[in-house]
C-alpha cells in the first residue's frame, strides 16, 4: 500500500487558549467515545487544530469501529472505495469496493500516520457522562469504575454498532453453533454443513455468496425482500493500480464518485419515488431481477420488493441473486417464528433442520447512544429528553447538553458517511476552538434551533418511499430519525454555517479567572480532579 503523507505538522497550528480555563494546557479536554471512522476523524481534526488534550474511548481491543467488529466472509464496503475513504488520507486500493482486512488496515494506518494510537485507550468502554453545571464539565465515568473529567464528551459510537439479537422461543436450546454476524464464529468449519441465514439485507447478501460454494445446504429467511442494485466490484487491474499510485488520480476519482452519488442525493431526489433518479433506478433493479432470475420464476416473484424504491437500504450486490440460484441454496421467504435443537421454524410452521445458524438479523439503529448515557443540565438524562424520539440539531447537538457532541447522531444516515463525520469532526473542532478563543466554558445549542431544524427534516421526509415502507429508520412513532434527507454538500452547509449561530455561550464562574473568588491559582477549580492530558497517559 502506498498512502499520501500526511502535510500537516501538528505542532505549527497549536492555538493555546487561557490556561486558567483549560488548564494545564490551554486547550479543553475532550473525551471521544468511540475510536471508528468517526473518532478517529475527530482525532485527526484535533491534532491538525493543534489540539492535543483528548482521548479516544474504545471498548475494542482495536480501532475501527465496523471494520474492526464485522468480520464475516463477504464483508466488503458497498461504496467505491476512494470515497468510503478520509480526505486526507487517500490510498491504493486494491478493489473497486474493498474488503473489511483492507479498510481495517487502513484505519490502523491512519491512526499510526496521523500519531493517534498515544490518545487510544482500547478495551475500555466508557458508561456515562454527567455535566457539572458549576464548573461546566463532564465528569465521565468507565466501566471499570474510573472518573475522568473532561470539558468536552463526543459520542462517536455509530449507527450500526448494537447489533439486533432476535428473541425467537427456543433459540438458546438450538444445539450446533449460533452467532450473529457482527461476531462472527470463525471457528466452525461450515464445509458440508446445513447452514440456516436469518436476513437478507445488506450483510446476508455478502455472507450468502461467499459461504454458498462451502456449505452442504443453505437456507436463507426472508421476511421482505429488498431492492438489490447491481454493485459492479472488482479487483483494479495493475494498469489502474498504477494510474492510483499518483495522489492526483485518487482525488480526481474521488470527486468523480462525489459527483456521482450527489447528483441522485441532491434534494433528495434518490428517496422520491416518480422522480427522474427514483423510477430509473427502481427500473434497473427490476430488470436485474428478470434478467439475474430469468429461469427462476419462483425467485423473480419471492425477490420482487412490494414496496417503493428505496424504502430500505437497499443492497448492493452483484452475486445474490446468483448465487441464490445454486442447487445447494434454498430461499425461504418467510419470518422466522421460533427455533428447535435442530433447526428452524418459518411462519407456516413448517421447521427447517440445520446444523449451524447465522443472525443476520442487523441492528438498533435508533436507539441512538444505546451504550452511553448521558447526564445534561438539570439532571435530565438525554434519554428523557428524547423520550423515544431522538432529535438533535444537524445529527451533533441537543439542547440541554451543553459541550456534548454526536458523530452519526440521529438524521445524518444515508449517502457519503464518512463524509459526513469529516463535517462532523470539523463542527467540534470549531466549538472547541470557540471555547479557546472566546474564553467561554460551556456551547449549547438553542432550543429554537433544535426545533426549527427538525421542522425542516419532517418536511423533507414527505414525498420519500420511507414513510410508507418497512426500514430501520423510524421510531416507534414512525418518525424518521435515523436518515439525511439530501446530499452531502448541503450538509457539509449546514454544518459550517450554523454552528455559531445556532448556540449560546457561558462561561462558569467557579472557573472565571476574573472572579475574585475564583478557583486555585493554576485556575483550576477547587476539588476539580487532574484534567486529562491525554498524550503522555493514555
Ligand atoms: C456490516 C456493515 C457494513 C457497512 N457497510 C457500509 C458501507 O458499505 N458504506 C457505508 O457508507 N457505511 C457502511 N456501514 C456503516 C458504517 O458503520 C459506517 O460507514 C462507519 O463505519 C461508521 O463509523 P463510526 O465511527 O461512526 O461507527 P462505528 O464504526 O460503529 O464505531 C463505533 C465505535 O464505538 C465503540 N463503542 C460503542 N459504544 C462504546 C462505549 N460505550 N464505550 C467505548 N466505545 C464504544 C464501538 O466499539 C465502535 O468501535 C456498514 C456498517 C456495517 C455494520
Amino acid at each position: 500500500m502506498t498512502a499520501r503523507r500526511p502535510g500537516t505538522t501538528l505542532a505549527a497550528v497549536s492555538r493555546p487558549g487561557d490556561v486558567r480555563l483549560f488548564p494545564p494546557h490551554g486547550t479543553p479536554t475532550v473525551v471521544i467515545v468511540g475510536g471508528g471512522f468517526g473518532g478517529i476523524a475527530c482525532g485527526v481534526k484535533l491534532l491538525k487544530a493543534g489540539i492535543e488534550t483528548f482521548t479516544i474511548f474504545e471498548k475494542s481491543p482495536g480501532p475501527g469501529g465496523t471494520w474492526w467488529d464485522n468480520r464475516y466472509p463477504g464483508a466488503e464496503v458497498d461504496v467505491a472505495s476512494h470515497l468510503y475513504s478520509y480526505s486526507f488520507l487517500s490510498y491504493d486500493w486494491s478493489r473497486t469496493h474493498v474488503r473489511q482486512a483492507e479498510l481495517q488496515r487502513y484505519m490502523e494506518d491512519v491512526v499510526d500516520r496521523f500519531g493517534l494510537r498515544p490518545h487510544f485507550r482500547f478495551s475500555t468502554a466508557v458508561s456515562d457522562a454527567v455535566w457539572d453545571d458549576e464548573r461546566h464539565r463532564y465528569m465521565v465515568h468507565l466501566e471499570g469504575g474510573e472518573e475522568v473529567p473532561a470539558d468536552v464528551v463526543v459520542s462517536a459510537l455509530g449507527l450500526l454498532n448494537h447489533p439486533r439479537y432476535p428473541d425467537w422461543p427456543g433459540l438458546e436450546d438450538f444445539a450446533g453453533p449460533k452467532f450473529h454476524t457482527f461476531r462472527w464464529e470463525h471457528e466452525h468449519d461450515l464445509t458440508g454443513r446445513r447452514v440456516a441465514v436469518v436476513g437478507t439485507g445488506s450483510t446476508a447478501a455478502q455472507v450468502v455468496p461467499a459461504i454458498a460454494p462451502v456449505v452442504g445446504r443453505l437456507l436463507v429467511f426472508q421476511r421482505e425482500p429488498g431492492w438489490v442494485t447491481p454493485k459492479g466490484d472488482r479487483d483494479y487491474t495493475p494498469e489502474e493500480r498504477a494510474a492510483f499510485a499518483r495522489p492526483l488520480a485518487r482525488r480526481i476519482e474521488r470527486t468523480r464518485q462525489f459527483v456521482r452519488l450527489e447528483r441522485m442525493q441532491f434534494r433528495g431526489a434518490i428517496h422520491r419515488p416518480g422522480s427522474t433518479v427514483n423510477t430509473r433506478i427502481e427500473a434497473v433493479c427490476r430488470s436485474y431481477i428478470t434478467g439475474a432470475l430469468k429461469d427462476r420464476p419462483d425467485l423473480v416473484e419471492a425477490v420482487t420488493p412490494r414496496y417503493p424504491f428505496p424504502g430500505k437500504r437497499p443492497v448492493l450486490s452483484s452475486d445474490y441473486y446468483n448465487a441464490l440460484k445454486r442447487d445447494n441454496v434454498e430461499l425461504v421467504p418467510k419470518a422466522v417464528t421460533r427455533v428447535t435443537p435442530t433447526g428452524v421454524v418459518d411462519a407456516d410452521g413448517v421447521e427447517h433442520p440445520a446444523d449451524v445458524l447465522v443472525m443476520a438479523t442487523g441492528f438498533q439503529p435508533t436507539n441512538f447512544l444505546a451504550t452511553l448515557e448521558v447526564v445534561g443540565r438539570g439532571g435530565r438524562t438525554i434519554h428523557e429528553v428524547w423520550d423515544g424520539e431522538p432529535r438533535a440539531f444537524l445529527g451533533i447537538t441537543v439542547h440541554g447538553f451543553p459541550n456534548f457532541y454526536m458523530l452519526y447522531g440521529p438524521n445524518t444516515n444515508g449517502g457519503e458517511i464518512v463524509h459526513h463525520l469529516e463535517r462532523q469532526a470539523e463542527y467540534v473542532v470549531r466549538a472547541v476552538r470557540r471555547m479557546m478563543r472566546e474564553r467561554v466554558t460551556a456551547v449549547e445549542v438553542r432550543a429554537g434551533a433544535v426545533d426549527t431544524y427538525n421542522r425542516w427534516l419532517e418536511r423533507r421526509f414527505a414525498g420519500t418511499a420511507w414513510p410508507v415502507s418497512n426500514n430501520y429508520y423510524k421510531s416507534p412513532s414512525g418518525r424518521i430519525v435515523t436518515q439525511w434527507p439530501d446530499g452531502a454538500l448541503l450538509y457539509a452547509l449546514g454544518t459550517k454555517t450554523l454552528g455559531r449561530v445556532s448556540e449560546t455561550t457561558r462561561r462558569a464562574p467557579a472557573r472565571d479567572p476574573e472572579a475574585p473568588t475564583a478557583g486555585r491559582r493554576d485556575g483550576a477549580a477547587p476539588g476539580a480532579a487532574r484534567p486529562l492530558a491525554a498524550p503522555d497517559r493514555a
